[in-house]
């Protein structure tokens, strides 16, 4: 086991009906999180790190550990680089070794999304490594817009049908109504567009963002509809990490902070291990 890419795990996916869980990692414990949580479920993992992550960790250091936790811990995982803007970073991501890597264009026009996403395809396709692109938008807490404005940005079928076959991509974020970040109120996501954008491009695995806070039956139904991966990062950044340590902190009087790493491996294996059961992934590494 080691390093696989986004298309193979993704391909899977879509043919066994469930969901690869993409998880965010901003430490090496939450990473080893991500990897327990896996091996306790013998499931494929992808282990997502944001271009925040790249300027603390670097793009080589980021790599070499990541291939060596899944060896570690034997599992099936995808090293991905998560909403990347800047191409010089996920061109240095590609030649560092990771599998997978989102090119987000999303906020840009139609035609430059194109142009952005298929040089990313270019370069990373030449190494073996994956893409993830974004069409519409999903926004965060940082957006504060109304939701008419809101389902303005969400992905447009029939764009989306031209966007995967303008760009080669291998996996499609869509907006369908989820947002990065804690839910102010319950997210409402928009089922039948789902199904709309899975009828034109049945091949193509498609990707949700902002999975904090969504409920469980929702990711079911959306899985249903042709979800292929579904990303969690608030949940693991603000309770995995967060949360755990300054408990742990708190509780170990600054004695030995093994005790805390420990901890905030434990509270992450525990979160990912419980979501990689709803999105049906159990057993298929
Ligand atoms: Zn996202």
């Amino acid at each position: 086991m080691g390093l696989v890419t986004l298309e193979y795990v993704l391909r899977k996916a879509r043919l066994g009906k469930y969901a690869v869980g993409g998880f965010n990692f901003f430490t090496l414990e939450n990473l080893q999180g991500i990897a327990e949580g896996a091996a306790r479920q013998n499931s494929p993992v992808i282990a997502m790190a944001s271009t925040g992550a790249m300027k603390l960790f670097g793009e080589k250091t980021t790599a070499a550990i990541a291939r060596t936790v899944a060896e570690e811990y034997g599992v099936q995982m995808v090293l991905h680089l998560d909403h990347c803007t800047d191409m010089e970073i996920l061109k240095r991501c590609v030649d560092n070794g990771f599998t997978s890597v989102m090119i987000d264009a999303s906020s840009k026009e139609y035609q430059e999304n194109v142009d952005i996403t298929a040089e990313a395809v270019d370069y990373a396709s030449r190494y073996g490594c994956s893409v993830e692109a974004e069409l519409g938008h999903v926004g965060g807490k940082e957006d504060d817009i109304s939701v008419d404005e809101r389902t303005a940005m969400f992905t447009k079928p029939e764009e989306a049908l031209k966007f995967v076959k303008d760009t080669g991509i291998d996996a499609l974020a869509v907006a369908v109504g989820t947002v990065h970040g804690f839910y102010k109120s319950e997210p409402k996501l928009d089922f039948p567009r789902i199904s709309a954008i899975h009828e034109l491009i049945p091949e193509m695995p498609l990707v949700l963002h902002g999975g904090t806070g969504v409920p469980e039956p929702d990711f079911i139904e959306s899985i249903r509809r042709g979800v292929c991966k579904i990303n969690i990062g608030t949940e693991l950044k603000s309770i995995g990490v967060y949360e755990t340590s300054r408990l742990a902190y708190l509780e170990d009087n600054g004695q030995d902070p093994r005790k805390v790493s420990k901890k905030v491996v434990k509270a992450c294996a525990d979160i990912v291990a419980h979501k990689l059961e709803v999105f049906g992934s159990v057993g298929k590494a």
